[in-house]
């Protein structure tokens, strides 16, 4: 199990001590583990008697609908008001899933500006240093799994439900494509035997992340797959991209391309694939990056595409047609030592 300095295992617990108003707050486009480990460690601080509010800052994919809590999280994209108000008046704010508040967008002033005791619970690499106390473990799967941690070793996992242990199990198959990569440490069994002690269903939990789609999405991904995929045997690498009427024509809805980046690293011998899409809401271009091995994503992301991330999963954004990211995504293939 991961373990933190006692120290900070104390400062925390004060807080908890001490503080009745919890806000918590993840990063925008929340996945299973942002959401996930939030909605667990809200159902958890309820349970300790307190009010916990979960904040996203936009909304999270169809197929985390079914998490217990995500329906009472409040949107700071439709009510920015009450998200602000939330902040403002919250005795703890809670940062999940995230390493520096400008991955909150919109709520990063607000987060900034608060007066609460700040918590930040992450595995993304080189935390900024803006909060009271921090568990930052890169090397965990999941913020999930931190949270776990943190509370068996605070004394609490005796109040855990089976609905923070559902929320738990999403964070930590979500954030390691069910077990597939960045999973090998056995503590992260040992953890999810303590789940299933609580009865939860894992293959349930899977079928609904997995096995939910829409005929749209699923033909989407042929789609992609056979027309807008480029492959680049050379640099071991892959690309797919996608314009709006493209996802337009497949009734897109937020999350239908989820994963859809991992595909083309089932290829033998490729060892990079980055996704391209126009953002739905802005008018810049969203980048995903996936590598296997030791192929730097989140180096390829900064240097590139105004992101970063993990070594092997990070992202960014460009700013321009999708056009002129493709090439540029050509032009930085051939210039980048890994
Ligand atoms: P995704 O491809 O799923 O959107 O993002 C994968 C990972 O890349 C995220 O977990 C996050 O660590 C990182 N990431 C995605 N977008 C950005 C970005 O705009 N800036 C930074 N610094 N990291 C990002
Ligand atoms: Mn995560």
């Amino acid at each position: 199990m991961l373990t933190f300095p006692q120290e900070d295992i104390e400062v925390f617990r004060q807080f908890i001590r001490e503080g009745s108003f919890f806000a918590l707050t993840c990063h925008t486009n929340p996945d299973g583990d942002a959401l996930g480990s939030t909605l667990a460690l809200a159902n958890w601080l309820r349970q300790m008697g307190k009010e916990a509010v979960v904040i996203v800052p936009d909304m999270y994919p169809d197929f985390l609908q079914w998490l217990p809590g995500a329906q009472d999280a409040v949107r700071a994209d439709k009510y920015p008001d009450k998200a602000k108000l939330t902040l403002s008046l919250a005795d703890v704010v809670l940062c999940m899933d995230y390493n520096t508040p400008s991955r909150t967008e919109q709520l990063e002033p607000f987060i900034r500006e608060s007066k609460g005791k700040k918590v930040l619970i992450d595995h993304h690499l080189d935390p900024e240093p803006f909060c009271d106390v921090s568990f930052s473990a890169p090397s965990a799967s999941s913020t999930a799994e931190i949270v776990f941690s943190l509370i068996e070793q605070m004394e609490g996992a005796s109040l855990l439900t089976f609905e923070a242990a559902e929320c738990l199990y999403c964070g930590m198959m979500t954030d390691t494509g069910a077990f597939t990569y960045n999973s090998s440490r056995p503590e992260v069994y040992a953890i999810i035997s303590r789940l299933l002690a609580l009865r939860i269903d894992k293959d349930k939990i899977y079928r609904r992340v997995y096995h939910n789609y829409s005929e749209g999405r699923l033909r989407l991904i042929g789609y992609s797959l056979y027309e807008k995929m480029r492959v680049y045997p050379e640099q071991k690498a892959a690309l797919i991209y996608l314009s709006k009427a493209e996802m337009a024509k497949f009734q897109y809805v937020k999350g239908d391309t989820e994963g859809l980046v991992n595909m083309p690293l089932q290829m033998k011998g490729i060892v990079l694939s980055c996704f391209l899409r126009e953002d739905t809401e802005k008018s810049s271009i969203r980048v995903s990056l996936r590598s296997v091995g030791n192929f730097p994503c989140n180096r390829f992301a900064e240097q590139y595409w105004s992101g970063g991330g993990h070594l092997n999963a990070s992202g960014g954004s460009f700013d321009g047609s999708l056009d002129d990211a493709v090439a540029h995504f050509e032009e930085a293939l051939k210039e980048f030592k890994p």
